[in-house]
């Protein structure tokens, strides 16, 4: 029953679609302006894009 489907050690990290990064919006002044997006490192997976399985 040994299948050769080798699963990924890691999962794709959903914010950032496995890019490492995310654009957020940017707003500046009281009004909060929408100045246009920014690209930023992804916070949930760090910058790598995978999330690392626990076993
Ligand atoms: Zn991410």
């Amino acid at each position: 029953m040994a299948r050769k489907t080798a699963k990924p050690k890691v999962t794709p990290c959903e914010p950032c679609k496995g890019t490492g990064e995310v654009s957020r919006t940017v707003h500046v002044g009281r009004k909060r302006r929408d100045v246009g997006q920014q690209t930023g490192i992804c916070l949930n997976c760090l910058g790598s894009g995978e999330i690392p399985a626990d076993d």
